[in-house]
């Protein structure tokens, strides 16, 4: 089971690497071997071991220093260093885990004592990343569970939840005018009942997709019921209304155009402006709701809203 993990070993004295490299090797764990600290450092960002045991007195860069270098990279900060070394003081041991080792080893030591630390670091350092594993993983799903809670599945679009969130959220909102849209596609139950529910799915999507097409990105564009849409345009009035509404009707055209359906695609759109701060939002979705249904089945997105009767 050891014989998978590598242990690199640091030290300025042959002497010393070879005793531990003898303890180590008996428990088949892998051995890599540096004689100074520019060796250990070059080994690391060749290969990373799974633990460091390092010498702290060493010409040239000595084993703090290392220690630091290797807990400062991202890369690197995950690999467990011990300590071992002669240096015994309280100070010199706080140094060392003041550096980031996760222990400290004093010479001359006893065989089992190195033995047991270094298992215990690599259990624990391999617990540590199947948490963080896990972890990541748990961010991941619930990224996708916010993601789902908001969107609608088939389109891609926000859902009747945020739509309804975000009423609430521009209630009193003062960055006017508001205008809401509200589209439904015509004979959706008679498609689904005479050419089946994939067809009619089709045509979501088709309504979908033109209706994020024909809006701009800081539009709130959702679907709010089977067959029907709802567009929020926050700041934008009158102007920007009419200019979304003739790019919906275009692409419904053009889309008619190039698919040659034996069923067209037409929507029904009705709208509601909230200009004034004393206009209740849920009243000013209820007209454009109405306005809708008033035009159900007249297929507005052909012909054209006399606007300036508005
Ligand atoms: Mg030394």
């Amino acid at each position: 089971m050891n014989s998978n993990k590598t242990i690199l070993i640091v030290d300025d004295s042959q002497f010393n690497i070879q005793i531990l490299s003898d303890i180590l090797q008996e428990k088949s764990y892998k051995i890599a071997l540096a004689k100074s600290g520019e060796m250990a450092l070059e080994f690391v960002k060749a290969q990373k071991p799974d633990l460091i045991l390092l010498d702290i007195m060493m010409p040239d860069l000595n084993g703090f220093e290392v220690c630091k270098s290797l807990k400062n990279n991202q890369k690197t900060a995950n690999i467990p260093i011990i300590f071992i070394s002669g240096l015994d003081k309280s100070k010199d041991i706080v140094k060392g885990f003041q550096a980031g080792a996760v222990d400290y080893i004093v010479k001359p030591f006893q065989k089992e004592v190195v033995l047991a630390r270094v298992n215990t670091h690599l259990k624990l350092n391999e617990t540590q990343k199947k948490l963080e594993k896990t972890n990541n993983e748990l961010k991941k799903l619930l990224d996708e569970v916010k993601y789902l809670s908001f969107h609608d599945e088939m389109t891609d679009l926000y859902n009747r939840r945020y739509f309804e969130n975000e009423l609430d959220r521009l209630s009193n909102s003062r960055q006017l005018p508001i205008t809401i849209f509200v589209a439904d596609i015509d004979r959706l139950k008679f498609i689904n009942d005479n050419y089946g529910h994939n067809k009619g799915d089709q045509y979501i999507k088709a309504a979908a997709d033109i209706l994020k097409r024909s809006t701009r990105s800081e539009d709130i564009v959702a679907r709010i019921g089977g067959d029907e849409f709802a567009i929020i345009l926050t700041e934008s009035g009158f102007e920007a209304a009419k200019i979304i509404f003739d790019r919906i009707r275009a692409n419904v055209i053009e889309y008619n155009n190039r698919n040659q359906l034996v069923e067209s695609l037409e929507i029904s759109i009705g709208f509601s402006i909230k200009v004034k701060d004393d206009e209740n939002i849920d009243n000013i979705f209820q007209q454009a709701d109405e306005m809708m249904y008033n035009n159900k089945g007249k297929n507005t997105t052909l012909k054209k809203y006399n606007f300036s009767s508005y």
